[in-house]
């Protein structure tokens, strides 16, 4: 099966013409400068022609359009129902109609964090699996479950993608959700910068020399050494172990896959949830595999085929 996918995130999105387990041809668009979703449609609409024009294929070659994008999504009604502050025109963007206007074309849209998961079950580590649940580090902390395979979605859409709001400190830190205390506020990267300032002997460490700190900066601060940093990315480890193991307790998987760009430290990050999943889960089948993500950015791509072909 050929399909139109499109990963839509808070400063860019990736175009793509792909073919089942491949990306043929892909394209890259900086969307700092646009302020509405609705002016990023023909973007999309360009990119695509482009990318046809270049594979030499036509509309009718395509069986549809998959769209991950961040943010809460209707996944019925391809609609996005709230997302990162920059898009808030997002709810009221037509994406079905100007599919169909613009290439004749099906299109289905789900949540980033469950494209990701898809995208690892058909092309990446989770093959096969059917029960799985998905993480993916980053900005914020997003989640996705899949059971009996099956993605959940929940009444409101929001099953199994709250996972980043699960509260791993009951008296912990201010979240953005209204939630104290939660995955996300005790160790993602929007939180990581104040911290790290409110961590004692910050100011000794090298961390206070950089003008921006993330998850990048802490994992090599840590690596050169520094006492601070390795602190905090301790304390970050075991926020996320803990994440996995409230994921595994509410949803049964048999495999959790860790993604996003700080799992370029999958071999510090890995065993150390694996280790305390093992000690710290309820489980007398055996005990959930933590894995890291195989397929980086193009997870979300690479869901494009699962997501159309599923009713
Ligand atoms: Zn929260």
């Amino acid at each position: 099966m050929k399909a139109l996918a499109i990963d839509l995130g808070g400063t860019h999105a990736n175009c793509a013409i792909v073919e089942d387990h491949k990306i043929l041809f892909s394209k890259r668009l900086d969307l700092d400068s646009a302020q509405v979703l609705g002016s990023v449609l023909p973007l999309f609409t360009s990119s695509f022609r482009e990318l046809m024009s270049e594979a030499r294929f036509a509309t009718k070659d395509f069986a549809g359009l998959a769209m991950s994008t961040c943010g809460l999504v209707d996944s019925a009604r391809a609609r996005i129902l709230s997302s990162p502050k920059k898009w808030d025109d997002a709810p009221g963007v037509d994406f079905v109609g100007w599919c169909r206007r613009e290439f004749s074309l099906p299109m289905k849209m789900e949540n980033d964090a469950r494209m990701a998961l898809m995208g690892e079950r058909y092309a990446g580590t989770a093959r096969g699996c059917n029960d799985l649940a998905m993480i993916t580090l980053g900005t914020g902390i997003g989640t996705a479950v899949m059971i009996g395979g099956k993605l959940l979605h929940g009444k409101h859409f929001q099953a199994g993608n709250q996972g980043g709001h699960q509260p791993v400190v009951f008296n912990g830190r201010d979240c953005t959700c209204g939630g104290v205390g939660c995955a996300e506020a005790e160790a993602a990267g929007w939180a990581l910068p104040q911290i790290a300032r409110d961590w004692p002997r910050f100011r000794e460490s090298l961390l206070a020399k950089e003008p921006a700190i993330n998850y990048e900066i802490l994992f090599r601060l840590a690596a050169e050494g520094d006492a601070v940093a390795r602190a905090i990315q301790d304390r970050c480890i075991h926020v996320w172990a803990a994440t996995a193991v409230g994921m595994i307790h509410a949803f049964d998987p048999e495999i959790v896959i860790f993604g996003g760009g700080v799992l370029e430290s999958a071999d510090l990050i890995i065993p150390f949830v694996q280790a305390h999943v093992n000690a710290h889960t309820w489980s007398p089948w055996g005990k959930a595999q933590i894995r890291a993500a195989e397929l980086g950015n193009d997870a979300g791509l690479l869901g494009a085929v699962p997501l159309l072909s599923t009713n």
